[in-house]
């Protein structure tokens, strides 16, 4: 069984995600613990946690079926020894903030080693490879610091492969298999698969045997026992552009076939399934039409 539903705001407060959720016909959905663009944010209060547990258990949505996203401030990869600690600070508060709210998931993206490398050196190549396999040796030690610290939880911390635009990394499936290989507690790490930024990075997806060869890929690199959650978005950037622009479905240059794939692949069943699509005022729509893509012949 499909699990699909959005990103939803939390306008108003956490407990008003479960709500948006049921408004659009979502069995799953996503949402911010706090605001994403700032640093500190006050605590959830006993009256919003239990207001977002009701809501949660009204809307019929099982707490396996919502992929909390951290803020994009956070970069458990930075080079810069001030910036790291209070990114692994604010990771730990996001844990801490969804093991409240009953959740067992976070979704985050790797981080940015955020060095320049002239495409110019001549050992660019080189050079990028060392930083980037730097930076997952620490993106590893920070997550292994964050479970350390968070012993008794069950959040699952799920990484989310990008676009690999700028210095981000995990746009590589070996970026993720390198850093699970360094990843102590296993059973505390997954992953997300975005389709936006997986064929920005140059897995395709568009046809039946393209959409076979990047998910046995990802099967033989990473292993689909890791696979907790999928962002469901078209492309406005091209194949292996590296530019991560997301598109409403159909409309970009994915197309529906894509999203048909998924929706009969047993290997995507009862998992969060999230669009973070650009019009969220179609998102009913985007819904009901995913639902109807099943068991139409591929
Ligand atoms: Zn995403
Ligand atoms: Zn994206």
């Amino acid at each position: 069984m499909k699990f699909v539903g959005a990103h939803v705001s939390t306008s108003g407060g956490v407990e008003n995600a479960p709500l948006n959720a049921m408004k659009i016909g979502a069995r799953a959905f996503a949402m911010f613990t706090k605001n994403q663009r700032q640093w500190v944010a006050k605590p959830l209060t006993t009256k919003s946690i239990d207001s977002f547990r009701r809501n949660l258990e009204e809307s019929n949505i099982e707490p396996k079926h919502v992929l909390p996203h951290d803020s994009y401030l956070i970069n458990l990869g930075s080079p810069d020894r001030e910036k790291l600690q209070k990114s692994r600070d604010a990771f730990i508060d996001e844990i801490e903030r969804c093991e409240l709210l009953g959740l067992n998931k976070l979704n985050f993206h790797p981080g940015s080693h955020l060095v320049k490398i002239s495409k110019r050196d001549k050992d660019y190549e080189k050079r990028v490879a060392i930083e980037e396999s730097r930076c997952l040796d620490v993106i590893a030690d920070s997550i292994n610091l964050a479970i350390e610290q968070t012993k008794e939880s069950d959040v699952k911390l799920i990484i989310e492969n990008t676009a690999g635009q700028g210095t981000n990394l995990g746009y590589r499936f070996e970026h993720i298999a390198h850093i699970i290989e360094r990843v102590e507690d296993k059973s505390r790490v997954g992953v997300c698969l975005d389709t936006c930024h997986t064929f920005a990075s140059g897995y395709d997806l568009r046809t039946k045997e393209a959409y076979e060869k990047t998910m046995s890929k990802f099967d033989e690199v990473v292993g689909f026992k890791y696979l907790m959650g999928m962002h469901i978005n078209d492309s406005k950037s091209k194949f292996g552009s590296r530019v991560d622009r997301h598109h409403s479905l159909g409309e970009g240059e994915l197309g529906w076939d894509t999203f048909r794939f998924i929706m009969n692949d047993d290997r995507l069943d009862d998992i969060p399934l999230i669009l973070e699509t650009i019009d969220s005022s179609i998102w009913d729509r985007e819904i009901r039409e995913l639902y109807s893509l099943k068991a139409k012949s591929c």
